[in-house]
């Protein structure tokens, strides 16, 4: 039989939440893909409901496909997440106060996110990668597919094959884990005088119980055991476990899926072998607790996807792909502390009256503390997480910047033709933002090199920096670059901008580093290390004596 073969920048295997974004975030920014799954869709759609958490963070990173406001009008955004241990409740954090346009933890089951992802995708369902082989220049693979074995050779291969994925071990990378836990979970109708619309969780000594309203009335209910004995998947189960823990009388019934989950933790030590990366579940697994599987899955997609397009396209170097470790991998790292401190405390709960009794109150009181709120609001809503202390960023600070590494928020500007842009709209589009912030109170020959200098960068990256001009007020007409009103002041607030600033916004809305007016002529270099220009361009010349 003949085998096929196909040829590809980047091979994904596994189209789960994570496959799935990748694929569509490498095609955004003009990569070739291959995704393959060895499963059919509707396995996957019988496999049940899965997460049903969405964060504040994944949806802005979703943005740029134009689903997060489809899903955010399909599934049901809780705007509080209701802590009750023992008869009172203990707390409410309250999410609206989160600086983003989704303040909620937005409640949708597993399948309808994938359907909105699958719009965007071309998957080759039951195909599975059998063998794969990092040679120097390139990933060669053997899919085995209905119609025979199919052979594709990419650039990259990223491994989101989920956690049963054994390609990580096949490959030599080391993993290590945490302390395994069992949840019980139903999608059912719950009667009961529980808070409506938000998310409660009730915890007592033999489990926590977490209800997560969905729109249509229905109810995620997460029973984790604490006891050794979970109880059985079944409606009865369900209702005897949640009558052991809720300090109320909740009624479960009309269930239409229930599964149980065991789950070890687990991280891997590297997020890349060769030219091999990994992604989602088959990097990492966390306690179920905190809902986070998915959402970091999302988030190492759409960290990873524009790094590797660009690098396949020539227009970046292979060092950038050494950020997606370093950044990744520490978000991942802190998402299991998160998880595993979250459980760990359960558990000592659970097991000594001692420590119930000493963190109840205390822990009332610190819930109700501004701190603590915005604390499990960052957790809650992964709008916190930055790469501040990745050494990409360091050594950026180390070259004069100022910051490098935190997520930009989504300020309100104007432009020509549009009194009320988001900055996320112009990130929508693929590429780099390059802002310099000026105003009347800057030097006329100043604000004249900083246009110079953005006409070169403009030249030199062919669109891929798009530099725009920041003033504080008045809007000039356009001239070879563009201009923005900071109308609100809110991006100099936000990001502690000022006159001569110059801020690199990364394709995945990250600062890639903020330089004060006197390190413009660090400009070239730094922005060396993001993007590389094409070699029948001139050097920039940025001119030190004006900028300096
Ligand atoms: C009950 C439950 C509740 C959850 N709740 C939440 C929540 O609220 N929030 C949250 O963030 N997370 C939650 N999670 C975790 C979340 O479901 C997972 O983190 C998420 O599905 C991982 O996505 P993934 O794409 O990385 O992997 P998966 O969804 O596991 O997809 C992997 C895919 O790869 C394919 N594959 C594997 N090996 C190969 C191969 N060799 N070749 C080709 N294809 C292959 C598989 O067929 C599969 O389709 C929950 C999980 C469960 C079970």
């Amino acid at each position: 039989m003949a085998i096929d073969t196909v040829g590809t920048d980047v091979l994904v295997i596994g189209a789960g939440p994570t496959g799935l974004t990748l694929a569509a975030e490498l095609r955004r920014h003009g990569a070739s893909v291959v995704l393959a799954d060895a499963g059919g869709r509707a396995e996957r759609v019988a496999r049940g409901s899965g997460a049903v958490v969405l964060h504040a963070r994944t949806l802005e990173l979703l943005g740029p496909h134009g689903v997060a406001g489809e899903l955010a009008r399909r599934g049901h955004r809780a705007h509080a997440v209701h802590l009750v241990a023992g008869p009172r409740r203990t707390a409410s954090i309250e999410l609206h106060r989160l600086d983003t346009a989704h303040p909620y933890v937005l409640v949708l089951p597993q399948p309808a996110l994938e359907e909105a992802l699958l719009d965007h995708a071309d998957v080759r369902w039951h195909h599975r990668v059998e063998e794969l082989t990092d040679h120097a220049t390139g990933v060669g693979a053997v899919l085995q597919g209905p119609g025979g074995p199919v052979t594709v050779h990419a650039r990259y291969a990223v491994d989101c094959g989920g956690a049963d994925s054994v390609l990580a071990a096949g490959l030599g990378v080391t993993a290590r884990g945490g302390t395994t836990s069992v949840a019980v979970s139903a999608d059912v109708r719950v009667d009961g005088d529980f808070a409506a619309g938000v998310v409660t969780a009730y915890s007592a000594p033999t489990g926590v119980v977490l209800l997560l309203p969905y729109r249509d009335g229905h109810v995620r209910v997460s029973v984790l055991d604490l006891t050794g004995t979970p109880p059985e998947p079944t409606l009865t189960g369900m209702q005897e476990a949640v009558d052991a823990i809720a300090p109320i009388p909740l009624r479960l019934s009309d269930p239409r899926w229930i599964g149980r989950h065991e789950t070890t933790p687990r991280l891997l030590d590297h997020y890349r072998a060769g030219r091999v990366f990994f992604a989602g579940d088959a990097a990492h697994r966390f306690a179920p607790i905190a809902g986070l599987g998915l959402n970091v899955g999302i988030q190492d997609a759409v960290n990873l996807g524009w790094k590797l397009a660009y690098v396949c396209r020539g227009l970046a170097s292979d060092s950038l792909l050494h950020t997606y470790h370093a950044e990744r991998h520490g978000a991942g790292a802190k998402a299991m502390r998160a998880a595993e401190s979250l459980n760990g405390l359960l558990r000592k709960q659970s097991v000594s009256p001692l420590v119930r009794n000493l963190t109840g109150p205390v822990m009332r009181r610190l819930l109700a503390t501004e701190t603590v709120q915005d604390r499990f609001g960052t957790l809650f809503s992964q709008l916190g997480l930055h790469y501040r202390q990745t050494p990409f960023s360091r050594s950026h600070r180390e070259h004069g910047a100022r910051a490098a590494g935190d997520r930009v928020p989504d300020v309100l500007t104007a432009s020509i033709g549009d009194p009320d842009l988001r900055l996320y709209e112009l990130l929508s589009r693929p590429g780099y933002l390059l802002i310099g912030c000026t105003s009347q109170a800057q030097p006329r020959a100043e604000r004249e090199a900083l246009a110079d200098l953005f006409a070169q960068v403009r030249e030199a990256y062919d669109g891929l920096v798009r530099p725009h001009l920041l003033v504080a007020e008045g809007l000039p007409a356009d001239g070879a670059v563009p201009v923005l009103v900071d109308t609100r002041r809110q991006f100099r607030t936000r990001l502690r901008a000022q006159d001569g600033d110059l801020l690199l916004i990364r394709p995945d809305g990250y600062l890639g580093f903020q330089l004060p007016r006197a390190g413009a002529g660090l400009l070239p270099n730094l922005l060396g290390a993001w993007v590389v220009t094409h070699a029948t361009t001139p050097a920039l010349t940025p001119t030190h004596s004006v900028l300096g």
